[in-house]
């Protein structure tokens, strides 16, 4: 079906409580709402769930795990507010579905990180098979990239994410995290990796691995073009 707008959701101009994606009669903008452009994804999304029961056991799990986050605000009982740092979020998640050996694609400049969240791991029971970005020392020439192109002049590994991939899906983990990755190393890695993936952290050499302080500081508003 041709569509005459694309789905916008990240500019939809009302109030959350108001829109229809959140309300029985909520409102919708005239152009891109996916809940209006896309009624039959939706339907065979929901399919997808209830025809397999793994699959929808994993999304409540997910959304239970979700839910578990938050508790009663001391402060106004109506209220709830966030309990738990990803990392334990992460190992809930985890053991609600009967997880136990966690893979583990990190970047070599995350080592310490890696070091320490597996240890974090370990210590809930968990078996962590970890394989870091420069696995099997491959040097960036062999991509055709000069000594001019390299960080470094000389032997330079690439960033591998596909042999970390495939590695841990030799190594049957029944969850992989991912730390650190660079963008397209992160896509390639998930390109390739079967079973569930999710995100530790990502790469931001420049904020601490937290990409979103750029949305959030004057100092960054050459971003925009
Ligand atoms: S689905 Fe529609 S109403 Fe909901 S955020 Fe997107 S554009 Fe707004």
């Amino acid at each position: 079906m041709k569509r005459s707008s694309h789905a916008s959701c990240a500019s939809c101009p009302f109030r959350e409580p108001e829109r229809i994606c959140r309300a029985e009669n909520g409102k919708a903008p005239k152009e891109g709402c996916s809940t209006v452009l896309y009624p039959e994804l939706n339907a065979k999304a929901c399919a997808e769930m209830e025809n397999d029961a793994e699959l929808m056991r994993f999304a409540k799990e997910a959304s239970l795990q979700e839910a578990a986050c938050y508790g009663v605000s001391p402060y106004d009982p109506s209220k709830r507010q966030p309990l738990k740092p990803r990392i334990m979020e992460t190992i809930e998640f985890a053991q609600r579905m009967g997880y136990h050996r966690l893979g583990l694609a990190f970047c070599l400049a995350l080592w310490s990180e890696a070091k320490a969240l597996a240890e974090i791991l370990e210590s809930h029971g968990f078996e962590v098979v970890s394989v870091c970005c420069k696995v099997g020392r491959v040097d960036k020439s062999f991509m055709g990239l000069t000594d001019e192109e390299k960080i470094f002049p000389g032997m330079e590994p690439m960033c591998n994410p596909i042999t970390q991939a495939l590695i841990l899906n030799e190594e049957k983990c029944d969850l992989n995290l991912m730390l650190g990755l660079c963008v397209g190393h992160d896509s390639l890695f998930l390109k390739y990796i079967e079973g569930p993936v999710t995100v530790v952290a990502v790469k931001d050499r420049l904020l601490g691995h937290a990409p979103l302080n750029a949305l959030y500081s004057f100092y960054y508003k050459f971003l925009k073009k």
